[in-house]
């Protein structure tokens, strides 16, 4: 009997403790899908969380040619910008919103007048089918700034050249560490 009673009072306090935990419930956010974005290869877990703004801001904090390319989709003269392959390593930026894109030691000297590159950073870069289908689109993952396009007639080890605009991306030296003003 005693023992009967013992086990009711623990079975209650289960009870208690489950309706407690499903009354809390309510107030803890499920976390939500967020594989949306996400491609299904080759993507790091980092989360990119997106820069937004209007095309008057984008306007304001950008040069005129660096808006041209990035938010009007130009494209800036072949041989005119920054295109030669460094001795120095470092890091290409995005130049609307400082996302590092491409690593250095991926690109090469592609003979087109644009930064080449063979391989971006993992994640930082979105690929998309322009409409018609001939080419595909390379845009920063952070604001959205269109890059330039990706082709498949680059070097080993990936086959893929993706050919920038110079003035989109802003390269950073590896010893340099970045002004904290
Ligand atoms: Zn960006």
């Amino acid at each position: 009997m005693k023992n009967r009673n013992v086990k009711f009072a623990v079975v209650g306090v289960a009870v208690v403790a489950a309706g407690f935990a499903r009354l809390s419930q309510p107030s803890v956010v499920a976390a939500p899908n967020s594989q949306s974005a996400a491609k299904s290869t080759g993507v790091k877990k980092e989360k990119i969380v997106k820069v937004v703004r209007t095309e008057a801001q984008w306007k304001k904090l950008l040069t005129a040619a660096q808006f041209d390319v990035l938010r009007q989709e130009g494209t800036e003269r072949a041989f005119t910008g920054d295109y030669h392959p460094r001795k120095e390593t470092g890091v290409y930026n995005c130049a609307a919103c400082g996302l590092s894109l491409y690593r250095s030691e991926t690109q090469f000297d592609s003979g087109t007048g644009w930064p080449s590159f063979w391989k971006p950073i993992a994640g930082h870069v979105q690929e998309t089918t322009d409409a018609d289908g001939s080419r595909t689109e390379v845009k920063c993952a952070r604001c959205d700034g269109h890059l330039g396009h990706v082709f498949t007639d680059g070097p080993k080890p990936t086959g893929l050249r993706y050919c920038m605009n110079a003035v989109a991306m802003k390269f950073v030296a590896d010893k340099k560490t970045p002004a904290k003003k």
